[in-house]
């Protein structure tokens, strides 16, 4: 897998660290991105004895999408090897149940501190850079807790508390951009939540705008220009980003732009 810029080891997927869990644990149903039904806690039946993938090279083709879009934000080590100590579902099947409910837990806190770390590396304000501190180190110390800590922790209201720093250091960061490159604020359609399924984006200067939450889905982004743009959470399945400039965009990840067209 190809490392993330700026994103720190452990953020990332360490698939010789981990014991397939996200090809046993989690569920996937039969789609453009899966050729097959998969119950949670099914093994896959690509997953071999040693815990790799029998088709990683040939994933796309053979229509498993959806595994070459998934980014555990190397939550699967963490469970693998902190939470669970290195002993696997294989050997300990008692402690498979919990491994499995634990994995999607520790996958959000993951990419959450992916996106604390992000937001710090925009140069907040004081008072927001002590917020985003606080918050990530509560968070990194909440992934070293044991399971039932970890299934207890209320995702709903970190989320809430995560998302309103995000968008805090999003928002000083792009007015400051703004202002310093004489950017004019994107048309009023393009903002955060907006549907913007199939919309015709082509060519346009999208830079600095508020994206967070947009559905883009096969929209035409082709050549458009989105640096500095906030992705946050953006729904990109199948939209056109080629051509498209995207550096310095805010909190795309892996999975957004592996399920586009680039
Ligand atoms: S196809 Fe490979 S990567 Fe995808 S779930 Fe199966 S074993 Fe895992």
């Amino acid at each position: 897998m190809t490392p993330t810029p700026g994103r720190t080891p452990d953020l990332e997927a360490d698939c010789s660290r981990c014991f397939g869990l996200c090809c046993v644990a989690l569920p996937f149903a039969r789609s453009a991105d899966f050729p097959v039904d998969k119950a949670g806690g099914e093994p896959c039946r690509n997953l071999l004895a040693d815990d790799r993938c029998g088709v990683h090279d040939r994933l796309r083709e053979d229509g498993w999408r959806g595994c070459v879009a998934f980014d555990c934000f190397g939550a699967g080590q963490q469970v693998s090897q902190v939470t669970f100590g290195g002993v696997s579902w294989r050997e300990a099947p008692e402690t498979a149940p919990t491994m499995y409910a634990v994995l999607p837990v520790m996958r959000q806190l993951h990419e959450m501190l992916a996106h604390l770390r992000d937001a710090l590396a925009l140069g907040p304000d004081q008072a927001t850079r002590v917020g985003l501190s606080a918050a990530a180190d509560e968070i990194a110390l909440a992934t070293a807790g044991a399971p039932d800590e970890l299934l207890a922790v209320d995702l709903v209201a970190v989320r809430s508390r995560v998302g309103g720093l995000l968008r805090t250091a999003s928002a000083t960061a792009r007015d400051r951009r703004r202002r310093r490159d004489g950017i004019r604020r994107p048309p009023r359609r393009v903002r955060a939540g907006a549907d913007l399924v199939e919309a015709d984006l082509r060519g346009q200067d999208l830079r600095t705008a508020d994206l967070r939450g947009a559905l883009l889905i096969a929209a035409d982004l082709r050549d458009a220009d989105l640096r500095w743009a906030d992705l946050l959470g953006a729904d990109l399945r199948d939209a056109d980003l080629r051509g498209a400039r995207l550096d310095g965009a805010l909190f795309l990840t892996r999975p957004q732009l592996a399920a586009a067209r680039t």
